[in-house]
């Protein structure tokens, strides 16, 4: 018999991926550029050009060495010079053997989440959350969600909301700023508020309560806004990294699991990554792609592309009297859907051929998700249409 559960997983996609599908159809029919597919989250700026050197210049090396496997938690080099370019950036003392190399921050937080959480333990994630966190807590590591509700006014943290879901079976605080969806990043206030609230129960519980911390948008940002480095704040924190967006290389899967030597257990805990990594079959990550990382690490894409769609797509909507918060980091744009039911908001902007996805997807119902990692002219063509929609609410 097989595993049914997988079964089911497999079978059903997600709406962001049906939406990105239901583009592909319409495409067909009505011409690629008629469809507003503002659903996925792929990079839409070119990777530096540093990234396309070190491709060609590692690509020229000697092709046995290029292409074999690495250790299991990634070469050595490469481990010394992601440590050192997190110390140049952040002022710690990191080596390599804090870090464990990963196929990017879905295979990174797996690894973390397997190798923290024993079946029974909970694990709290605010809304709006990215979804997959589901898949790797609850199918992947037998563990509990547990979500507090968002705090719609600005998507910082609801800390009287926080304090009730935390218990004695917490094992884990999942935060993801710049935040996919609300593109929200959290002050340093809110972070210091976390880190003495999580300390506090730490403390009355007796064990230690991981605050992992997933980064794949840390240096998207935008107007001189600054990400705090959490384990300065926390010290068990977890850190979760990808180049997927940082570098435009979602396809290529590359990123990191950082366990800082603070941590509570740490060595055991960098051990239990290794073996949740052995366990699921990782093996090592992309061996070409480690060196381009290490080569590139800290750099981004010109993101002021992103930020002039941002700019672009806040204006237009909120004069047409959308309402949403501006975003200070990632790609994504979380407004308001007009009415309460947003998953029959985000049908009808289908009539539209405005592919935006349902924020209930994210445990945020009434908001919609726009991802602007899209040409600035698809925004353009875009308003009129999320005008016209706008007017079938307010006539
Ligand atoms: N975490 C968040 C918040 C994301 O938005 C994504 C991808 O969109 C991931 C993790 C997974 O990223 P990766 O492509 O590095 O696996």
């Amino acid at each position: 018999m097989i595993n049914r559960q997988m079964q089911e997983l497999g079978s059903k996609r997600s709406t962001i991926r049906e939406l990105f599908e239901y583009g592909n159809q319409r495409a067909a029919v009505v011409g690629r550029e008629n469809v507003f597919d503002f659903s996925i989250g792929n990079p839409s700026i070119p990777a530096p050009d540093a990234v396309r050197q070190a491709i060609v210049e590692e690509a020229a090396g000697d092709p046995v060495a290029l292409h074999g496997y690495t250790s299991a938690q990634g070469a050595a080099g490469v481990r010394a010079a992601l440590a050192a370019d997190l110390s140049r950036r952040f002022g710690t003392d990191y080596t390599g053997d804090s870090l464990y190399l990963t196929a990017g921050a879905a295979a990174a937080l797996s690894c973390a989440f397997r190798a923290v959480l024993c079946p029974g333990d909970e694990v709290v994630i605010f809304a709006p959350y990215f979804p997959e966190y589901r898949m790797f807590i609850e199918s992947g590591a037998g563990a509990k969600c547990v979500v507090v509700p968002p705090s719609v006014a600005d998507f910082q943290i609801n800390f009287d909301a926080l304090e009730q879901c935390l218990n004695e079976k917490t094992k884990a605080v999942v935060i993801n700023s710049p935040n996919n969806p609300s593109g929200a990043v959290y002050a340093e206030q809110t972070i210091r508020r976390l880190a003495e609230m999580l300390t506090e129960k730490e403390r009355a519980y007796g064990h230690p309560i991981y605050l992992i911390s997933d980064e794949p948008y840390r240096e998207i940002v935008y107007d001189g806004t600054q990400v705090p480095f959490i384990p300065h704040y926390y010290a068990d924190t977890v850190v979760c990294y990808s180049y997927s967006k940082s570098l435009s290389l979602p396809g290529e899967r590359i990123g990191y699991v950082l366990v800082p030597p603070q941590a509570a257990d740490s060595s055991d805990l960098y051990a239990a990554v290794c073996g949740a990594g052995r366990a699921l079959g990782y093996v090592c990550a992309p061996s070409l792609f480690q060196r381009v990382a290490a080569r590139c690490a800290g750099m981004t894409g010109d993101i002021s592309a992103y930020q002039a769609n941002r700019d672009l797509l806040y204006q237009g909507l909120t004069a047409m009297g959308y309402r949403c918060i501006k975003p200070a980091g990632a790609f994504y744009l979380f407004p308001q859907t007009l009415e309460p039911d947003d998953r029959a908001f985000c049908e009808r902007a289908k009539k539209y051929d405005l592919l935006v996805v349902p924020g209930s997807d994210f445990g945020a119902p009434g908001h919609m998700r726009i991802s602007y990692c899209v040409r600035e002219d698809t925004i353009r063509r875009a308003l009129p249409l999320f005008e016209k929609l706008a007017q079938e609410y307010f006539a």
